[in-house]
């Protein structure tokens, strides 16, 4: 059995973003039906939860969405968990509310690290791709906003589409080395099902590579830690980190000890998976920390989960989770 290490947990499966690998507008729109408050878990049941789950293994957390700084006072949420333990808590945000007071707040409740996503420094680009006129400069400020709260390292995740974006990774690159932040290029995947991905989108994790490659050397470096997602490499010239997310053209499903929480309290083992445990249920029916406990031990326990292993036509075409909903 692969260990429980991780928990990521999706705090809504709204954002502000339309971000056309994630949440098309088409499906997206004004008439989607998106969770009622009174669905959503408690920053009370998160915590609760995660106490379980770090009873069961939990080493790290990480808060996302949908946009989890679209939830009011995220920072309270953050010492809980603080208070509870959790020493490696992290969040993945688009930017777009993140200022200098919110990322102070943040880092004093006892946020560790931060992941702020852009696609381009190309206002024309990163606005097609986000699809909501959201300009670069202010996920700039963002991302300044949190070297200065000493987030640091900042990690920026870039998801790569082709005929899209590939033209900005070198200026990415060359943007943040020795800046103090990792860029990490991202393979597009096919989560969910309302994204229309296809393999010949994919600019896969070499060519990206071999791309920075032609302008700056890069090694590669050990992973941080058994699981690590990103592939790790250094700049020879001394300029810093640079990652590569491979999750479609090397999987790593072996090593995967990540368990995923819905913003309504459903426990996922896999990212593609299609039925989380309804976790909430449980909580407000009154049951026991041993109960819940224990169903979320032999979700694990029963879990075969090899998703990116098994990828082909047919996977790929089953209904799954939207990204938006259970978080990267
Ligand atoms: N809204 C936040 C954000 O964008 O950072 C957090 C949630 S978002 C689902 C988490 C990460 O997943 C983001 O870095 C996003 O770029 C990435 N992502 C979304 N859809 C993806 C896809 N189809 N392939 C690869 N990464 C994707
Ligand atoms: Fe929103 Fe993040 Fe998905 Fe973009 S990737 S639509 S910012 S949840
Ligand atoms: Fe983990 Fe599923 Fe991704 Fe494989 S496909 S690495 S099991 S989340």
């Amino acid at each position: 059995m692969r260990p429980l290490r991780d928990l990521r947990v999706s705090l809504t499966d709204r954002c502000n973003f339309r971000c056309r690998y994630c949440m098309p507008k088409e499906v997206f729109g004004a008439d989607f039906a998106f969770l009622p408050h009174h669905k959503l878990l408690t920053f009370e049941e998160i915590t609760r939860l995660t106490g379980l789950f770090q009873e069961l293994g939990v080493r790290k957390v990480r808060l996302t969405g949908g946009e989890p700084l679209l939830r009011k006072n995220v920072d309270d949420l953050v010492r809980m968990l603080n208070d509870i333990g959790v020493d490696d808590i992290a969040l993945t945000t688009n930017g777009s509310a993140l200022n200098s007071d919110l990322a102070k707040r943040l880092k004093t409740a006892g946020l560790r690290r931060i992941t702020i996503s852009l696609d381009s420094l190309r206002d024309e680009v990163f606005m097609a791709m986000n699809d909501v006129h959201f300009p670069v400069s202010k996920v700039l400020a963002a991302i300044e906003a949190a070297k200065e709260a000493d987030l640091n390292p900042v990690k920026i995740n870039m998801v790569v589409k082709k005929g899209w974006n590939e033209s900005s990774i070198l200026e990415m690159a060359d943007y943040f080395r020795g800046s103090g932040c990792i860029l990490r290029l991202i393979e597009f995947m096919d989560v969910g099902s309302t994204n229309g991905w296809r393999l010949a989108d994919v600019v896969t994790a070499e060519e990206m590579v071999s791309l920075i490659q032609t302008h700056w050397p890069i090694h590669k470096l050990p992973p941080n830690y058994a699981g690590e997602v990103a592939l790790r490499y250094e700049y020879e010239d001394g300029q810093g980190e640079i990652g590569v997310i491979a999750s479609v053209t090397q999987a790593f499903c072996g090593a995967c000890t990540r368990a995923r929480l819905s913003p309504e309290g459903k426990l996922y083992t896999c990212l593609f998976g299609a039925n989380g445990l309804d976790l909430r249920a449980l909580l407000r029916s009154g049951a026991s920390d041993d109960d819940i406990r224990l169903a979320i031990h032999n979700a694990w326990l029963n879990r075969d989960d090899r998703y990116s292993e098994l990828r082909s036509s047919l996977t790929f075409s089953r209904t799954k989770v939207e990204m938006s909903h259970i978080g990267g």
